[in-house]
């Protein structure tokens, strides 16, 4: 007789979820049971927003400046959370304390919610806020942190900033997505998007930077002002190098010193390689090594950390 797989057996997940916690609906449970209705427009329409904040050997980074930006967020979408700043904050730090991660990828999320008779009107809807800790992932594995990433400059272009304000950190991916796999498919291992006159923008998940004798560059316009961005410009400032924000054509970036990415998660990442030419010497460069030095120096300063208060 042959042998059919159960349903559940058809249906398992191959991709286990991470151990994690959520906060959703006034509890905290296994992120594997944190769930939004298929009704919701965060999942309909990818309207929602959020943002990640990252748990450091026990210690948040920058966690006021998270909550902040994802507050001033949640008003341009017309949204809002019942929850106060200290309250969000709480919140945060019982997903991690109750997932136990000393080193954590934390994420809040406002999405639209659903209407009561299913309207497309979004004053209609009820928003939904949730919250989880999961462990700590980098944009660069261990690997490329060391050697720097390769990066493909590819042709579909950044969301335009007119369409959708790129300041507000959303889910609107797939031109992320479909660059990734426009760069896999060329060799690299990360996307680097240019907006429709041809400046630089951002990648999938992390700002960019370039250097060019001892000046450091980052694109104004058409990216998410990332957090990581900012503490690179603190940085810069604290280090006396000069920074500016500017348009930055392919012609400037091809031509860069050095050049590195920045996010959440992964930090100041070196980029090595662009369209397989080196960048540079080909080697992790000075600027970008003290740059990435003095980040992680910063996650002992008491001006940027929020120690988590573990059980002993
Ligand atoms: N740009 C985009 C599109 C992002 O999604 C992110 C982070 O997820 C960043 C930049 C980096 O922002 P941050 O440094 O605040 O993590």
């Amino acid at each position: 007789m042959p042998t059919f797989p159960t349903l559940a057996e058809r249906y398992k997940d191959p991709n286990p979820y991470p151990h994690g916690v959520a906060w959703q609906d006034g509890q905290y449970i296994p992120v594997s049971e944190a769930k939004i209705s298929v009704l919701d427009y965060g999942f309909l329409h990818s309207d929602a927003t959020y943002d990640t904040v990252h748990v450091w050997d026990g210690a948040f980074f920058r966690l006021d400046d998270h909550i902040n930006r994802f507050e001033e967020n949640v008003r341009r979408l017309h949204m809002t959370v019942p929850f106060k700043t200290a309250e969000i904050r709480d919140i945060l730090h019982g997903c991690v304390v109750l997932s136990g991660h000393r080193k954590s990828y934390v994420e809040m999320v406002c999405t639209r919610g659903a209407a009561p008779d299913f309207s497309r009107d979004p004053r209609a809807c009820t928003n939904r806020f949730l919250a989880f800790a999961v462990p700590y992932g980098s944009v660069a594995n261990a690997e490329q942190m060391r050697r720097g990433l390769k990066l493909t400059i590819v042709d579909t272009k950044r969301i335009p900033p007119d369409s959708v304000n790129p300041h507000i950190k959303n889910y609107h991916w797939l031109d992320l997505v479909m660059g990734l796999y426009s760069a896999y498919e060329q060799g690299g291992e990360s996307a680097l998007l240019l907006d429709h006159n041809g400046n630089v923008t951002e990648g999938p998940g992390f700002n960019l930077f370039t250097v060019h004798d001892g000046c450091v560059s980052t694109p104004q316009k058409g990216v998410l002002p990332g957090i990581t961005r900012r503490s690179v410009m603190e940085i810069c400032d604290s280090l006396d190098l000069k920074v500016v924000e500017t348009d930055i054509s392919v012609a400037s970036l091809l031509k860069a010193d050095e050049v590195f990415a920045t996010s959440t998660a992964g930090g100041v990442m070196p980029v090595t390689s662009l369209n397989d030419q080196p960048v540079g010497n080909g080697e992790v460069g000075p600027v970008t090594s003290s740059i990435h030095h003095t980040y992680w120096d910063w996650h002992t300063d008491t001006r940027f950390i929020d120690p988590v208060a573990y059980p002993s």
